[in-house]
């Protein structure tokens, strides 16, 4: 991208080598997961962290602080020129008011505290983890202090994972969204619906190679271009942007339950489209990919459970799946259908059906939220997050493995993350709504695997604007809402009770 500002061309011309440097970052973040070598974890990890001194020693250069301080006063900015200032600004802002001392006293502490969860999920004991998540929780307290907030220091670190995003905005989300979920769970289970019969179709052993071919043809039916774009293979599945023409994600086998592969993919694949149809001249920009976390897990969660556990989607992708997995060759599509369907009220949220899965959300902000503001000391949260699961989902864990420690989140210092996943969630029932009134044939494209309109209505409204806008700009604007639990709501109750 060039501008006709020349102060933008050098603020433009000065970021190209720190855009390297998370070229590089990222690069050796999808090797670290797919292929390096286990030996290689120390030099790895020496590398990535000089990369990211070298990142922040060109960011906060004072030449640099001083293009984007004269940017910010310049009159006449096109959305993008004001997009790539808005995002610079929040990051130099971010990392000028933290201390040295609390970053490397953060990372040191992901490390060690990342070792000890790992230990203590093993063996099932939240008291071998305890000392560090309580460290992790007073540097995080820390760090909020630092970067300021006007009303609740949880909306400090909120803001990091999703802009301008605070308690208030979710207060309002959750207070509307967890009742009724709760309601539509009971009333599932209560009238025994067909939807919550297991399926034996989950508990057989399936051929890697052949549901790896699978998943090969439905990225094909869903037109991911190859040349641009690619899939491999890893324990917890992900997305990693290298640049907007370098997108690659990874999927899982665990050998059962064909689904959970299935799903990972298109779930991934539709991280990967946000940026694969991201506007070619945000390349190599701070705006290129997408305005969020949650708007890009509304993405992902749009083409996982929107369009891929809809009905006239299975009825697409039965003959494949016959074809590839042998004791599927007899089932029925409604058999595929209520399979991909399944709701449980379980433990482990990353298994979550799309019903129960912000139940567990919820759990997690309720005590994030109550951590932050020194409601709820570190020793009371097992207690509390097993009470709230039985109130809410109807199990109580009986270990700490199937409770508090399932996440490696806060091992990791990621506070204020796990509600960017039910944003998502929100946002792609928005999304669904708005993109039937839209396409006249939506049910009927999607039943025969043409794709073209969607990804159209998708990059138009939402992807080729990558960062340009803070993620409520981008959604007023293009969907004329804001965070509305409602739609999500609506669907979950026209897709689950009323069939
Ligand atoms: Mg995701």
């Amino acid at each position: 991208m060039r501008s006709d500002n020349p102060i933008m061309n050098q603020i433009l011309d000065a970021y190209k080598p720190m855009w390297s440097l998370k070229h590089a970052i990222s690069l050796m973040g999808w090797d670290f997961e797919t292929y390096m070598p286990m030996e290689g974890t120390e030099e790895r990890g020496v590398a990535d962290s000089q990369l990211h001194v070298m990142y922040k020693d060109l960011l906060l250069n004072k030449e640099f602080i001083g293009l984007v301080e004269s940017a910010k006063k310049l009159e006449s900015l096109s959305d993008m020129e004001k997009g790539i200032i808005r995002v610079l600004n929040r990051e130099i802002y971010k990392q000028i008011r933290i201390p040295k001392e609390l970053t490397e006293a953060e990372s040191l502490e992901r490390i060690r505290g990342n070792m000890a969860w790992r230990e203590a999920r093993a063996k099932s004991v939240f008291r071998k983890y305890e000392p560090h998540l309580e460290k992790m929780i007073d540097i995080k307290k820390q760090i909020a202090e630092k970067i300021g907030y006007e009303k609740h220091p949880y909306d400090a670190l909120l803001d990091t994972f999703e802009e301008d995003l605070t308690v208030d905005d979710l207060d309002k989300v959750f207070d509307a969204l967890t009742p009724r979920i709760h309601k539509i769970l009971k009333k599932l289970v209560d009238s025994n619906s067909p939807f919550c019969n297991e399926s034996k179709l989950g508990k057989l052993r399936y051929d890697i190679q052949k549901v790896d071919d699978l998943n090969h043809n439905i990225l094909a039916l869903l037109q991911y271009d190859m040349k641009r774009f690619r899939m491999d293979v890893s324990t917890h599945p992900f997305t990693e942007t290298m640049g907007l023409n370098d997108v690659r994600i990874t999927t899982r086998y665990e050998g059962t339950d064909f689904k959970k592969s299935i799903f990972s993919t298109i779930h991934e694949a539709g991280h990967a489209l946000y940026n694969l149809q991201c506007d070619q001249s945000l390349s190599v920009t701070p705006i290129e990919g997408g305005s969020s976390l949650g708007l890009h897990e509304s993405q992902s969660r749009f083409w996982e459970n929107i369009v891929g556990r809809s009905l006239p989607f299975v009825q697409l992708i039965a003959p494949l799946i016959r074809k590839h997995v042998s004791f599927a060759n007899q089932a029925t599509d409604d058999e595929l259908y209520l399979y991909f369907n399944n709701v449980k009220a379980d433990y482990i949220r990353v298994d979550a059906d799309e019903v129960t899965y912000n139940l567990h959300i919820a759990i997690r902000y309720e005590i994030e939220k109550k951590i932050f503001g020194d409601e709820l000391s570190v020793s009371e949260i097992p207690e509390f997050w097993n009470d709230r699961m039985e109130q809410l989902l109807g199990v109580r864990p009986t270990k700490d493995s199937q409770g508090v420690l399932q996440d490696t989140h806060w091992s990791s210092g990621l506070f204020g993350y796990f509600p960017t996943y039910t944003l998502g969630n929100l946002v792609s029932a928005i999304i669904a709504s708005k993109i039937r009134k839209d396409l006249e044939d939506y049910e009927e494209d999607i039943k025969k695997g043409n794709f073209e309109s969607i990804r159209k209505w998708l990059r138009l409204k939402i992807h080729q604007h990558g960062s340009v806008y803070a993620p409520k700009v981008l959604l007023s604007n293009t969907l004329n809402e804001g965070y509305n639990p409602n739609y999500f709501v609506t669907y979950i109750e026209t897709k689950y009770l009323e069939c």
